[in-house]
C-alpha cells in the first residue's frame, strides 16, 4: 500500500500547511483513482477540553465515509467540512448528501467519551435526511446501548414520526454487529477494514479493538485506547498514517500511585509510543486523545520530540490528513 502513495500532505483546517513527504514514485493502478482523506472530527478524552470534541475520526474514501467512535459533541464538526471536494454535498433533508453518508460507524469500545455522541449520531442525520438505518459495529452492549438510545428519545421520535413535520419512518434505526474477536468488519470495493483486540485497563478481552482500515492509496491505523502491547505491532505495520493514543509521562508521574498504575495498565505514554514508531515506520505518526494532566499541547510534543526523530502531529479537531 504504501508504495502506492505519491505524498501524504498534512493539512490544518485552521492553519497552515504543516508538513509534506515524499514518498516512493506511484505506479499506474487502481491507486490512481481513489483518494483517502482523514478527519479528526474530535480528538477528547474525559478530560474537560473546551478545544476537544469527543473522539471520532472520520475516514472519506471516494466519498464513502467511515466513522470510528461517537463521542461527545463531535457531530457539529461536519459543518466545517460543508463544500470541501472530498466530502459528499450537503443538500438538507436528503439521504443522498453527507446525512445519508453518515450510515456507519465502528466502535473502539463502550467508554463515555468514545459513545456518548451516539444519541446525536443516530437522531440528527435522520432529522437532516437520512432514510436508511444507521450501521453500528461494536462490542458486546452495543445492541443493548443504542437500543436504550432509542428508547430514551422515543418522545422525540414519535413526534417527528407522527407529527406535521416530513420525516422517514427508517433513518433512525440501527443495525447493530456485536464483535468479540479480532476479524474482518467490513469490505467493499475500495475498503477493508479490520478489527482487532486492544489491552485496556479491565476492560475483558475482546472488549476493546482498535482498526485497520486498508483503502486503495493508503493504510490508516487506529489504536483505539490501549495500553503498550508488542503484540500489536502486527496490525500497525505498513501504516501510511498511524493514529495512536498518549499520555504524557511528564502529567502521569505527578498522579498519585493508583492512579499512575492505572493510566499504564490503560494508555500509553510517549516513550512507549515513540518505540511503537520507530518499529512500525508510519508516514505520519498521529498523537491522539492526549492525556496532560496540566501538561501543554507543546510540552507534549517537546516530549515526544526528545524520544522520536520521525515525523509525527499532535492531532487537534478538524485536522485533515490526506
Ligand atoms: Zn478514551
Amino acid at each position: 500500500m504504501r508504495k502506492a502513495v505519491t505524498s501524504l500532505s498534512i493539512l490544518i483546517l485552521t492553519g497552515a500547511l504543516i508538513g509534506q513527504h515524499a514518498m516512493a514514485e506511484r505506479q499506474p493502478n487502481q491507486a490512481d483513482q481513489s483518494e483517502t482523506t482523514v478527519v479528526m472530527l474530535g480528538t477528547g478524552t474525559p478530560v474537560l477540553n473546551q478545544e476537544r470534541a469527543g473522539q471520532s475520526i472520520l475516514i472519506v474514501v471516494d466519498k464513502e465515509m467511515y466513522l470510528f467512535d461517537a463521542g461527545p459533541g463531535f457531530v457539529k464538526n461536519f459543518d466545517a467540512l460543508s463544500g470541501k471536494d472530498f466530502m459528499p454535498e450537503d443538500i438538507y433533508f436528503s439521504n443522498d448528501s453527507v446525512y445519508g453518508a453518515m450510515n456507519k460507524v465502528f466502535l473502539t469500545h463502550l467508554d463515555s467519551d468514545h459513545v456518548m455522541g451516539m444519541p446525536e449520531l443516530m437522531l440528527r442525520p435522520w432529522i437532516m435526511g437520512r432514510s436508511e438505518p444507521i450501521k453500528v459495529v461494536g462490542p458486546k452492549g452495543t445492541e443493548e446501548m443504542t437500543t436504550h438510545v432509542l428508547e430514551a428519545y422515543q418522545a422525540d421520535i414519535g413526534h417527528r414520526l407522527h407529527g406535521t413535520q416530513p420525516a422517514n419512518s427508517e433513518g433512525f434505526k440501527v443495525e447493530v454487529t456485536e464483535i468479540s474477536g479480532t476479524q474482518v468488519v467490513h469490505q467493499d470495493d475500495r475498503v477493508t477494514i479490520t478489527a482487532f483486540k486492544v489491552p485496556h485497563g479491565s476492560w475483558a478481552d475482546g472488549m476493546a479493538f482498535g482498526y485497520r482500515v486498508e483503502a486503495p492509496d493508503k493504510t490508516v491505523v487506529i489504536s483505539g485506547d490501549t495500553r503498550h502491547d508488542q503484540a500489536l505491532y502486527e496490525y500497525f505495520e505498513g501504516a501510511d498514517i498511524l493514529i495512536h493514543e498518549v499520555m504524557s509521562e511528564q502529567g502521569v508521574s505527578r498522579l498519585s500511585q493508583d492512579w499512575q498504575d492505572y493510566m499504564y495498565h490503560a494508555h500509553t505514554s510517549a516513550q512507549q509510543l515513540a518505540k511503537i514508531g520507530r518499529h512500525v515506520e508510519p508516514e505520519l505518526l498521529v498523537l491522539n486523545h492526549p492525556l496532560l494532566f496540566g501538561q501543554s499541547d507543546q510540552q507534549l510534543s517537546t516530549e515526544m520530540a526528545s524520544y522520536y526523530e520521525g515525523e509525527f502531529v499532535l492531532a487537534n479537531d478538524l485536522d485533515i490528513y490526506e
